[in-house]
């Protein structure tokens, strides 16, 4: 009895003391384009080590949302990692308009900087348009910059933004003759010597091979049929049914880059995350590091093929794989209980709307030429000048302020005129103008999810918000942005140190995972947070 009770005694000293150790390694997984109901529609397939995992022996966060648009994966990215929206962390979109520089800007480039891996200039990249800090900025800070940072995607700006601005290095993949990991000066002179060998020995080009369906085709019951006509397949082969030949497709769909729209190119970033841990010593020590980890083959696979192609099935089958093989990196590298994984997205994707259409749901497609051709037309029947609209991105206007001033119009008036006028058009479900916007009093619902996305200096002059399932965009292929349903519904998944099991329906938002991070890691949250802590999926 006496032994039971100090049995009894001596567990619960050592289970307190594992409860109150920080994790050593935070991993953030970002899953691109990954709709919150794949997790349930491809479940029965799952295997245990893998999503499951994460779903049954952590906190499954049901009820997830993006709160702004565009739901893009630049913004994503950036507003899960700082724990706010582009209305603070200025990520507007991918690419956006710079109307002080009359000129297009790509989220992470950076000229000022130099790439290292490639003799490419595509690749001078940096966070340096991002206006706020990510918790592991935060926790680089408080860790008087002994606990690392390491970001990595095949996508530059999927590796960059969520790695934050203090970040040891960030690596992202490119394809097209090179098939290498790179990155640029902004983060360190020269490529570490583990990733010039790991480049060096080409294991790439193994994944130029047949792609074909992991299970018998048959038993893809959880999409439509292989054969359809809402893919857009690849150069080179006619139809878009499995298998792809890889190696005889490459040539004439950008060489290494085709492993992109393959789930070869998450099994990529699985190889390279798995040496990272490795070589970069992360969650050896007490210290806590940040390792970001985003698989972007999926938004490549959802755009080519759709949200209910065999192909995207495949993709998050083999993802689930994937998935597993860096957990159980992370189990012996790291060790069972020493880390912290969440697992998210950074958008979601509407159905091909030809589909919907097929099968009597409303679904629109907006031509851009003849949309713009419209408003020229408008502008000029009624203001005697066609060219007062600068620019259309991102779903958003832009004005030209001094033509409207030359003319000796009021920028009030021809907004409002241009207000009405869109309210007018087919498809349209809400137009706002800039100074309804930087009111910040916006009540309806989807206005403030346009205002979160909406930065002051940089926005542009109207938003407008297309009626659900309509997207501008070619007949084949799922797309995102909207502020809909399908958009902003995300996985969310919380699983290791500190975390609690369970499950929950209530609402929580991008902004929200920031915060509970930094709560968990007991340092102070992001800069610019505007979420709330997700208490309850932190144990006591
Ligand atoms: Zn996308």
């Amino acid at each position: 009895m006496k032994i039971y009770k100090f049995l009894i005694i001596a567990f619960c000293f050592f289970n307190s003391f594992a409860q109150n150790s920080k994790p050593k390694l935070v991993v953030g997984i970002v899953v691109d384009q990954m709709r919150y109901d794949y997790l349930t529609r491809f479940e029965a397939r799952f295997s245990d080590n893998g999503f499951k995992k994460l779903m049954y022996n952590g906190f499954n966060c049901k009820n997830h949302h993006f709160n702004y648009m565009p739901t893009y994966t630049g913004p994503g990215h950036a507003s899960i990692f700082t724990g706010t929206t582009p209305e603070n962390h200025g990520i507007i979109a991918n690419n956006w308009f710079d109307k002080f520089k009359n000129e297009s800007v790509y989220c992470v480039q950076d000229n000022s900087v130099n790439p290292l891996g490639t003799a490419s200039n595509k690749e001078r990249m940096s966070p340096h348009r991002m206006l706020s800090t990510t918790f592991g900025d935060v926790n680089r800070l408080h860790t008087q910059f002994k606990g690392k940072t390491i970001g990595i995607s095949i996508k530059d700006r999927g590796a960059i933004l969520p790695a934050g601005h203090s970040a040891n290095h960030a690596f992202w993949f490119r394809g097209e003759k090179e098939g290498a990991w790179v990155s640029s000066t902004y983060y360190s002179n020269e490529l570490p010597k583990w990733v010039i060998d790991f480049n060096a020995k080409k294991l790439i080009g193994k994944y130029l091979k047949e792609w074909n369906t992991l299970y018998p085709i048959a038993s893809y019951t959880s999409s439509g049929t292989d054969d359809n006509i809402y893919e857009h397949g690849f150069k080179g082969k006619e139809k878009t049914t499995f298998p792809y030949d890889l190696k005889a497709l490459q040539e004439q769909n950008s060489g290494f880059s085709i492993l992109k729209s393959t789930p070869y190119g998450n099994s990529i970033v699985t190889d390279f995350a798995v040496e990272a841990i490795k070589n970069e010593e992360l969650g050896k020590d007490s210290i806590t590091d940040v390792l970001t980890v985003s698989y972007s083959s999926t938004d490549y696979v959802g755009h080519n093929f759709g949200v209910n192609s065999v192909e995207l099935e495949d993709t998050y089958l083999r993802l689930d794989k994937e998935l597993a093989r860096l957990l159980k990196s992370l189990d012996k590298q790291v060790g069972k209980g020493e880390y912290t994984v969440f697992l998210t997205a950074d958008h979601g994707a509407v159905h091909v709307p030809q589909f919907l259409k097929d099968n009597k749901i409303p679904a629109y497609y907006v031509d851009k030429e003849s949309f713009k051709e419209g408003i020229d037309t408008f502008l000029q029947t009624t203001f005697k000048d066609e060219k007062i609209l600068k620019n259309i991105s991102n779903q958003q206007l832009f004005l030209d302020y001094k033509r409207i001033k030359e003319a000796k119009l009021s920028l009030d008036e021809v907004t409002k005129a241009l207000q009405h006028y869109l309210t007018q058009q087919p498809n349209m479900q809400y137009v706002f103008t800039r100074s309804e916007l930087v009111k910040r009093n916006m009540t309806n619902i989807v206005g403030k999810l346009v205002q979160n996305g909406f930065h002051q200096r940089s926005s542009g002059d109207i938003a407008y918000v297309l009626t659900p399932a309509t997207i501008s965009y070619s007949k084949t292929g799922s797309t995102h942005g909207s502020p809909q349903a399908y958009d902003t519904h995300v996985p969310l998944l919380f699983y290791g140190n500190g975390i609690k099991k369970g499950k929950t329906f209530k609402k929580t938002q991008v902004n929200d995972i920031a915060p509970t991070v930094s709560a968990l890691l007991g340092i102070s949250a992001p800069n610019a947070t505007t979420g709330k802590i997700l208490n309850f999926v932190i144990e006591d």
